[in-house]
């Protein structure tokens, strides 16, 4: 379009007719009508400034009309050196190439924080794994309810952080986890209640406010899916609304059934967000609390619900409050978890363990003394193959990264030297083992932090092998 000087447009051409003037002329028309349906000249109209910095500043303008963005761009036509005589707009749609782009930027920050984790997720496995055997050490030897339960607190969180580490190392992978617990969406809303409770409750009474929880939870309401993935989202939303109510309010969490689905809605009465805010609320990194938010919490609720085949809708309006909403396909029943417990040992096992972690060895050495086997622990790869070359061990357990000589070759040395003895590699890398490279050295494979429930497990499996063996040895 070519605006006069009084805004009145001159000449509109036939693009911006159909796009601003539903197919008729815009001549006559002012530009901040058509444009904005402002009844007087913008107040961020960019001649002015055009004019002051001899450039043109493309400003970009979301129109609700169309709920699409554009480019709108302003070149003057001077009449004398500050005069302007008339001048052209020009807009561009770029919602599409909007999206793209930050699309790509959104994909290169992921793949580059992917590369910066991964290293520190096998850092982070390690300290994981003490924090849990401890925890799993310190419930055998107490009876106190209060300290069981705590107990039992800190392990969960232990293994939620492990799973959050495993979604790091999983980033540049595409997601092949199957969801298969049967969950009960009232069970695991109180359980997360309970784990946010210092949050919402000590935390605001402390400061002298009160966050009022509304909780109306359904029986019976089942969705197939990943607890540990789960209590992380409903933790990130409580969290969100919590810090949306720092003067206090209430926290309502209802859950019900529709046709195939159950739904959980999640509302706050906090300071609610603004159009902008909701638009990249699962942006990572997005954050509207300075140096106090990561911007991650949103952005991985909304991979959890997607890899759920959930649907997430946020409400909210300034001033009044924010609602999500979570929508699950529904399952009928709880249908029955395969655990990995119920393995009584009754043999025990002589064991030598290799791992360049000593508190990793101290705790594993702690744990399975304690059920009975002999253990021998060694930091040093060529130190524990000299030993089991002197003296046979029913297992090996090693972990995979050690300085000096990789937990494969020690597992080939040991399969070399002792074929009969089972070998189980531990590792914080294993996610990127190649069945290649296990064939024929390794028996049994363990991801870091892992449970000793797992290594019972291990151990019953491995127990029922060599018993089957005695019985054909000519396997
Ligand atoms: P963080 O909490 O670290 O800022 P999130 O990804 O969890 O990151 O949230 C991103 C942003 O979304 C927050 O900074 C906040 O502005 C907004 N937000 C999320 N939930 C709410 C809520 N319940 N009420 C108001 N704002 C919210
Ligand atoms: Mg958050």
């Amino acid at each position: 379009m070519v605006c006069g000087s009084d805004y009145t447009i001159t000449v509109s051409n036939e693009p911006a007719n159909i796009v601003l003037g539903k197919g008729e002329s815009l001549i006559g028309e002012k530009c901040y009508r058509v444009l904005r349906q402002s009844k007087s000249p913008c107040v961020d109209c960019p001649l002015q400034d055009t004019i002051n910095s001899g450039t043109i500043i493309p400003l970009v303008k979301y129109d609700d009309r169309f709920s699409e963005y554009f480019e709108e761009r302003c070149f003057p036509i001077l009449a004398g050196e500050d005069t302007i005589e008339s001048f052209i707009l020009y807009a561009k749609n770029i919602t599409k190439s909007r999206e793209l782009e930050e699309k790509s930027s959104q994909m290169k920050k992921l793949s580059a924080l992917g590369q910066i984790s991964s290293g520190v997720a096998h850092d982070f496995n390690n300290v994981l794994t003490v924090v849990l055997g401890r925890v799993q050490l310190m419930k055998k030897l107490s009876s106190d309810p209060y300290m069981l339960k705590s107990l039992d607190m800190i392990e969960k969180s232990a293994l939620d952080g492990a799973s959050k580490v495993r979604k790091i190392q999983e980033f540049s992978r595409p997601n092949t986890k199957t969801l298969n617990e049967s969950i009960s969406l009232k069970e695991i809303i109180e359980e997360v209640l309970e784990i946010t409770r210092p949050k919402w409750d000590v935390a605001s009474k402390i400061r002298g406010i009160l966050i009022e929880p509304v909780i109306d939870l359904k029986d019976n309401l089942f969705i197939l899916g990943d607890s540990s993935d789960l209590r992380n989202a409903f933790t990130n939303i409580i969290f969100n609304a919590v810090d949306a109510m720092p003067n206090g309010g209430v926290l309502s969490i209802k859950t019900q059934r529709s046709d195939n689905y159950v739904t959980a809605d999640f509302k706050d009465t906090g300071t609610g967000m603004t159009e902008e805010t909701i638009e990249r609320i699962f942006d990572p990194f997005f954050t509207t609390k300075g140096v106090l938010g990561t911007g991650l919490g949103m952005s991985e609720v909304y991979g959890i619900i997607k890899r759920h085949n959930g649907k997430i809708t946020v409400q909210s309006e300034v001033g009044a409050g924010t609602s999500i909403k979570l929508r699950f396909p529904a399952v009928k029943q709880r249908v029955d978890i395969v655990t990995e417990s119920g393995f009584d040992l009754t043999g025990t096992f002589s064991i030598y363990i290799v791992d360049d972690e000593e508190y990793i060895l101290e705790t594993l050495k702690d744990f399975l003394a304690d059920m009975g086997h002999r253990v021998q622990i060694n930091t040093d790869p060529n130190d524990a193959i000299d030993d089991i070359s002197k003296q046979a061990y029913d297992i090996v357990i090693t972990d995979l990264g050690m300085p000096g000589i990789s937990g494969l070759e020690l597992a080939e040395k040991v399969k070399a030297i002792r074929p009969l003895t089972q070998v189980i590699l531990i590792s914080g890398w294993a996610l990127n083992l190649k069945a290649s490279d296990i064939k024929n050295r390794v028996d049994f494979v363990i991801n870091k932090p892992f449970s000793f429930e797992k290594i019972n497990y291990t151990l019953s499996e491995i127990e029922e092998k060599l018993l089957a063996l005695r019985k054909n040895p000519a396997e």
